[in-house]
């Protein structure tokens, strides 16, 4: 078993203890990370795995159903799934015919876990289902990630994990009812060059942080996509793009901020933005007085990360892509491997089930992030300073 998340089970505790003092966080919703644990194995792992091929796939590789047929699922999730080696693609749910058949013939997936979106429910009977990953739009997260709860499943939720607050924590409710694990999609923290960031923010590697500048943005060339439906998307390119920023700068600092002020840009499209937001800007602050400008947009190109601090600084540019991410710092070039980030996230994930713990990126982190973006919306709304507490 490919070893892509923390220390397992008994060593958790110690690890997250030894770590926070480390680094000085607290174990709870920030992101914590050794790139030692993105990258090595561990030879009980090894073993296991060993033992799991020669048992057959079904037996110790856990059965993925990808909900939601788009783009993502497509073009990187069911792919990575072919080189995953603690999970593989076992199930499909789709409202399209024409994508179950397509589908099965080129994943060679059996009938029997191919499932639409009203007898979605009868999954629970699927031995072969561990796991329900949600890829629809984000309005839909949180009735299928309680219905794949309500049916035994581990879900793993796409970013960002719902469009309320609330919904948030119906989901996590539901989940730890039904006593299966729930993981975000955030794929980032399965990353070297952000992995490293992490590291350099946390462990205060050029001294503490003093500022971050945060961009994330593409242009939208149709006006007809969920994306600009609010009831759908929830807001526009913040909650779809902008929250990789809010990540950046919160797993740079390794802790929330804690007042946040923001501003909506200038409608130059009104055709496209009648219902969610063209461009936002928002500033983060952090408890040692650190700062991060962040930026978001449905009508421009950028995808950068960077932190300064007192004595040295970095930048990703490409920071937030699925491959070309290019990092450097104030000593140099940074010299990291590109990886295939979804195969280790849901590497990364399944071994957390497998082990009966939360991964790094767990449902409480998600709701975090929910309730950063609500309160960007608010502070821009508003034109008020708004003050957090997480
Ligand atoms: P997409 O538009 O390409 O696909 C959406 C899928 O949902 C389609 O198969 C569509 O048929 C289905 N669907 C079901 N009901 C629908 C409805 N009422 N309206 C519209 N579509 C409906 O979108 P996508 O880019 O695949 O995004 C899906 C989710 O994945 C989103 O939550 C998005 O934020 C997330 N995503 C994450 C990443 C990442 O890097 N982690 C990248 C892309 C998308």
């Amino acid at each position: 078993m490919k070893n892509y998340d923390y220390p397992s089970s008994n060593n958790r505790r110690k690890f997250l203890r030894e770590i926070s003092l480390a680094l000085g966080t607290t174990a709870l919703g920030v992101p914590l990370l050794s790139l030692n644990a993105c990258q090595s194995g561990n030879s009980e792992n090894q073993e296991q795995a060993a033992q799991a091929n020669q048992d057959g796939a079904q037996t110790r590789k856990l059965g993925v159903a990808l909900v939601g047929l788009g783009g993502y699922s497509t073009n990187q999730l069911a792919p990575a799934l072919q080189e995953t080696e603690n999970c593989y693609l076992a199930g499909i749910v789709t409202g399209t015919p024409a994508k179950a058949e397509e589908w099965k013939s080129k994943y060679n997936i059996p009938e029997k876990n191919i499932y639409n979106y009203e007898n979605f429910d009868q999954i629970k009977d699927n031995q072969d289902i561990d796991i329900v990953y949600v890829v629809l739009p984000n309005g839909m997260h949180a009735e299928y990630t309680i219905r794949a709860a309500q049916a035994g499943k581990h879900v793993i939720c796409e970013k960002p994990m719902a469009t309320s607050v609330e919904d948030c924590q119906r989901m996590i409710d539901a989940c730890n009812q039904n006593n299966v694990n729930l993981s975000i999609g955030y794929r980032l923290h399965y990353e070297p060059h952000n992995l490293r960031v992490m590291e350099l923010g946390q462990q205060q590697v050029y001294g503490p942080v003093r500022r971050i500048e945060a961009a994330d943005s593409f242009v939208i060339g149709n006006p007809d996509v969920w994306r600009l439906d609010k009831e759908l998307a929830g807001g526009g390119p913040l909650m779809d793009v902008g929250i990789y920023c809010v990540q950046g700068a919160v797993y740079t600092m390794g802790e929330t901020p804690v007042a946040i002020t923001a501003q909506f840009g200038e409608v130059t499209k009104p055709e496209y933005f009648d219902e969610v937001e063209e461009t936002i800007t928002w500033q983060m602050e952090f408890p040692n007085g650190a700062v991060a400008d962040c930026r978001s947009s449905y009508n421009e190109s950028a995808g950068k990360l960077r932190g300064e601090a007192e004595n040295g600084w970095w930048e990703l540019d490409p920071a937030y892509s699925y491959s070309g991410i290019d990092g450097e710092t104030s000593e140099g070039d940074m010299d990291y491997p590109q990886v295939n980030q979804q195969a280790r996230q849901m590497d990364g994930q399944a071994q957390s089930f497998m082990e009966n713990r939360q991964s790094r990126v767990p449902g409480e982190m998600g709701m975090r992030d929910v309730r950063i973006l609500m309160a960007i919306y608010e502070a821009a709304r508003t034109g008020n300073k708004v003050q957090l507490d997480i």
